[in-house]
């Protein structure tokens, strides 16, 4: 790697030409001061745009990046991209194939036959989940909820190339066929709905070797002849980026009516 070295056009410091290079001429501290708005005329260097072009990707959102960290940390971005793209093309017909089999073998139970509880639960997977899942290029999302909320989201997302819809046990089946590397998640995004119609009131986790508790809702809070289902929506893509909420509904027998939101993570 050269070590030659020049100055900062901003501010005169002393710096290596490959800091100079990567960050329009600037030290880092300076090229931070002016990053965070893209100048319109600022340009993607050829030999990146064309491989932005060659690998469908979106040359707006390269612009941008490339202005905020660099060419390295692009041409980086745009390897790793290509390798999730090729993991895509070699696996996602695989795992349309496995839910196509699964829906074949394991068939939604039909209407007629649904209990007022079992839709009621259809009801709230309806309300719940209206926010439509954005497909992104060379990515599939799976979709996990019970096998009776599948027809809702049938209806609410038909046909989209980018979603697959599993029950939890399928997709530990595919988890089984399929054990994603770390890294893997740019080409396989999860989504997930929980209704949970027996929950305890008080939950406990593990957080940093540490067991905490929390108490779900205080009792007296649920009304006599009432029991609370809890609903959790989440999403995330690998281990470190995920967000998603956590719903109180009571059922009376007949009806189930929202209470409040229990909850709201993002990471
Ligand atoms: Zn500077």
């Amino acid at each position: 790697m050269s070590d030659s070295k020049t100055t900062c056009s901003d501010c005169g410091a002393a710096i290596l030409q490959i800091t100079a290079d990567m960050y329009y001429g600037r030290c880092v501290p300076c090229h931070r001061k002016v990053a965070v708005i893209t100048p319109d005329d600022f340009e993607l260097p050829g030999e990146i745009l064309a491989r932005v072009e060659e690998q469908d990707e979106d040359p707006e959102v390269y612009r941008k990046l490339t202005w905020l960290f660099g060419t390295r940390r692009t041409r980086g971005l745009l390897d790793w991209r290509k390798e999730q793209a090729k993991l895509y093309r070699q696996w996602a017909p695989r795992l349309r194939a496995f839910a196509a089999k699964c829906r074949k073998t394991n068939r939604p139970p039909p209407d007629r036959s649904l209990s007022i509880r079992d839709h009621e639960k259809q009801r709230i997977c309806e309300l719940t989940c209206q926010q439509s899942i954005v497909g992104l290029p060379n990515t599939v999302t799976i979709c996990s909820m019970p096998l009776i909320a599948l027809p809702v989201a049938q209806r609410l997302w038909p046909s989209d190339d980018g979603i697959v819809l599993l029950t939890p046990e399928e997709e530990s089946q595919w988890n089984e066929l399929y054990s994603p590397d770390t890294g893997d998640w740019g080409w396989l995004r999860s989504w997930w709905w929980i209704i949970d119609d027996s929950p305890q009131r008080e939950a406990t986790f593990e957080n940093s070797g540490e067991t905490i508790t929390i108490t779900r809702w205080r009792e007296g809070d649920v009304p006599d002849g009432e029991s609370p289902w809890l609903v959790h929506v989440g999403e995330c893509a690998g281990p470190l980026s995920g967000s998603g909420h956590m719903e109180w509904w009571s059922w009376d027998g007949k009806r189930a009516k929202f209470v409040s939101q229990l909850g709201r993570w993002i990471s």
